[in-house]
């Protein structure tokens, strides 16, 4: 078994899906049956094994699984000895503190002496001490939202997207103490073989990442608006410029951004361009 690579991912919760999806737009098939808790890649040499998020960290530090995707946010909780090779982008949330909504808060030093409810003792053990505030770590695994209203602490540190569950349980977020998305987490202790196919396996990843970030465009426009235009659309290497049957007249092809798209897209509309086609990549090789 060691030039398999078993892969361990969230078996039901806010990862499963992106993961799956993630190993399939790598080109990985595999049959993923409900309720199995392995399966085997069909066209790779992979596994993927289906755990309680918690849980792998522990397992990829101790190698029965050699790669796992998990919340930053748990992984650096769990404090295991693993490589973090390679950040996912998606479930980004952060780790924040909240504290009842009528309390009059004005910074991290108002939470010396108090007591704060967490499912992350040594996150937020950690961001306390480096402010120099001493508090009563009160460890609970779930439901930390409602401690302050029922009495049990003086303030939360949970995981936020929205912020919504704060405001619903009548809270506040006053300081942000770590910000997380899922990440790849390695053993340290792959074999040659594995490595080769971590290597083959994040090279396929950073492929689809790029393609997500880029669209295909195809766009007419007058032949002296030529320069202008690329000026907004560099290309991979340089755009492609074509005559069209009509005098005058160019077709250009090239990739465009996601970040600036709209920016752009308005300038080149401006510069005189017309049809404009926008088109999905699903990979990039660069
Ligand atoms: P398990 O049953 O596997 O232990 P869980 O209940 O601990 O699951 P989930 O709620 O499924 O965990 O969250 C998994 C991870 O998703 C979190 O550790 C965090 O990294 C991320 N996450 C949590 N809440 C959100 C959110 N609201 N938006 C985006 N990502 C989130
Ligand atoms: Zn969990």
């Amino acid at each position: 078994m060691n030039n398999i690579l078993r892969i361990a991912i969230q078996k039901s919760g806010r990862l499963s899906e992106d993961s799956l999806k993630l190993i399939k737009e790598c080109g990985i098939r595999f049959d993923n049956g409900a309720g199995k808790l392995k399966t085997s890649a069909t066209n790779f040499p992979a596994e993927i094994l289906f755990l309680r998020d918690d849980d792998i960290p522990g397992y990829v530090e101790d190698g029965v699984a050699h790669l796992g995707i998990v919340g930053e946010n748990v992984s650096e909780e769990s404090d295991r000895d693993v490589n973090t090779v390679h950040k996912l982008g998606f479930s980004k949330c952060r780790l924040s503190i909240g504290v009842l909504r009528e309390h009059d808060y004005s910074g991290v030093q108002d939470l010396e002496g108090k007591s704060i409810a967490t499912s992350y003792p040594k996150l937020l053990g950690k961001y306390l001490s480096e402010n120099n505030v001493t508090a009563q770590i009160h460890e609970i695994s779930g439901s930390v939202e409602i401690a302050p209203s029922i009495g049990l602490a003086d303030a939360v540190c949970d995981i936020v997207s929205s912020g919504s569950t704060l405001l619903s349980n009548g809270l506040k977020e006053v300081e942000t103490i770590f910000k997380s998305e899922a990440v790849m987490i390695a053993s340290k202790h792959l074999t040659a073989e594995q490595q080769q196919l971590l290597d083959q396996l994040l090279f396929r990843i950073k492929s689809v990442q790029v393609a997500k970030n880029n669209k295909y465009i195809l766009l007419n426009c007058p032949t002296n608006a030529v320069d202008e235009i690329t000026k907004y659309l560099p290309g991979m290497k340089a755009p492609t410029v074509m005559p069209l049957a009509t005098e005058g007249w160019c077709s250009i092809h090239s990739v465009i951004n996601e970040n600036d798209f709209w920016e752009n897209i308005e300038k080149i509309r401006l510069a005189g361009a017309e049809g404009i086609l926008v088109i999905p990549i699903e990979k990039m090789i660069l």
